[in-house]
């Protein structure tokens, strides 16, 4: 039997829709009733606009912002936390890698290691820095259950690899990635090494100081903190000799009639005003997540997606797609045979489940699987088994309408 772990009553939307059960947590969580009132106490207290004004409430704001970095620094695991810069989430932060680190050193003639895992955001801004600067971008395909194999992984590096990128944990199958092997063999190579972990920072401890990549990036939205802010992680070396992403106010240093300094990090990488609220926001997810503890949520999610995948399998015509459930963070992708995805969608949603159907914003991944698309029920914290149990009901009466 397994309860939620974070209660419904403690977060408000869910709190509100008894009747929901809402497994699309991959996509973007719900939101807990603390980071809400974190983020309305930065509003009604605190807020100016920080790092520009003298007076005393826009220190606070400066201060607030400052505490917010030290905080998910923290969480995952990094003690200089000028190496943490903010985004808008996940995909800004690798838009930055590929601009600001690729488009300064890539030449013709250099490789980018990549999995046929990749999200597009881990996937599209390589291929189009490949396409600026000649670069060739290589594909690692899978085992048939959907990992990396590590000797091909390996084999496909070579002297002229300059960046290895590669998913902690695929959004669309939920493979979790030997992160450390997979960062040995970059660095062996001598290659940057950049780990996608928008699915990993919600639901895995994190030590990225003793984690051997150069750049790691994740989003706020999907562990109980607000949209629009994220995190790149990046190692402060490369960080110094990269151009900036963005220019404008905060991130400069002098500016002359002929040309700019950049200011220190992380500011250098934070053009504008930054989005202090979210950040404050996002702290108060990683407090909600560490007094959970990381384990005891991946222990959670572990038990639903063994309960999940089990009950699904039983179904005639319904495959499971992904490697066993140890392999797998909490998500369950699966068809349903002479029933589109969208459909299966449709049907469990007059059953108030939410689930996600499509490509995953993984198309290279869904052409080597051969479907067009899948069903994906992801879970977290505020789940427990009557959610598994309405999914797995909803499904049989999707297959029993369409006969
Ligand atoms: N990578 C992975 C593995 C993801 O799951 C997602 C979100 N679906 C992203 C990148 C992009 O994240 P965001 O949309 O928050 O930028």
């Amino acid at each position: 039997m397994t309860d939620a772990l974070l209660s419904r009553a403690q977060v408000p939307l869910l709190a509100g829709s008894p009747e929901l059960h809402y497994l699309d947590s991959a996509a973007t969580t719900q939101k807990p009733a603390s980071v809400l009132d974190a983020i309305r106490d930065y509003y009604v207290h605190d807020n100016a606009n920080p790092h520009r004004g003298a007076y005393a409430l826009s220190a606070r704001a400066t201060q607030r912002y400052h505490d917010a970095r030290e905080r998910i620094a923290r969480f995952v695991g990094v003690a200089d936390a000028d190496r943490l810069i903010f985004t808008r989430g996940t995909t800004e932060s690798l838009n930055l890698v590929a601009t600001a680190w690729g488009l300064g050193h890539l030449e013709a003639g250099d490789e980018i290691l990549v999995t046929a895992l990749e999200h597009h955001a881990n996937f599209v801004p390589w291929q189009q820095a490949a396409r600026a600067r000649g670069a060739t971008l290589r594909i690692c395909e899978l085992t048939a259950d959907g990992r990396v194999d590590l000797d091909r992984f390996a084999a496909m590096t070579n002297s002229r690899t300059r960046v290895v990128a590669f998913p902690h944990v695929s959004n669309a199958i939920g493979t979790i990635n030997p992160v450390a092997e997979m960062a040995a063999i970059g660095r062996r190579a001598g290659a940057v090494v950049v780990c996608d972990g928008a699915q990993a920072a919600p639901h895995v401890a994190l030590d990225l100081d003793h984690l051997d990549v150069d750049f790691y990036a994740f989003s706020g939205h999907k562990m109980l903190g607000p949209m629009g802010i994220g995190v790149l992680v990046g190692r402060r070396e490369l960080l110094d000799r990269m151009d900036p992403y963005q220019t404008g106010g905060d991130m400069i240093e002098f500016v002359y009639d002929d040309h700019s300094t950049w200011n220190t990090l992380p500011h250098k990488f934070e053009a504008g005003t930054p989005n202090v609220a979210d950040a404050v926001g996002l702290a108060a997810a990683c407090d909600c997540l560490d007094q959970l503890g990381i384990e005891s949520v991946r222990r959670h999610e572990h038990a639903l997606t063994v309960r999940a995948s089990e009950r699904l399998s039983g179904l005639p015509g319904v495959t499971v797609l992904g490697p066993s459930p140890d392999n797998r963070g909490g998500v369950v992708s699966f068809t349903v045979e002479g029933i589109h995805p969208h459909d299966v969608s449709t049907i469990l949603d007059e059953d108030n489940v939410c689930v996600r159907a499509g490509h995953h914003c993984a198309q290279p991944l869904m052409r080597r699987l051969n479907v067009p698309a899948t069903t994906r029920a992801s879970f977290y914290v505020y789940n427990d088994d009557s959610d598994v149990d309405a999914l797995v009901a909803s499904v049989a009466r999707a297959q029993a309408v369409f006969g």
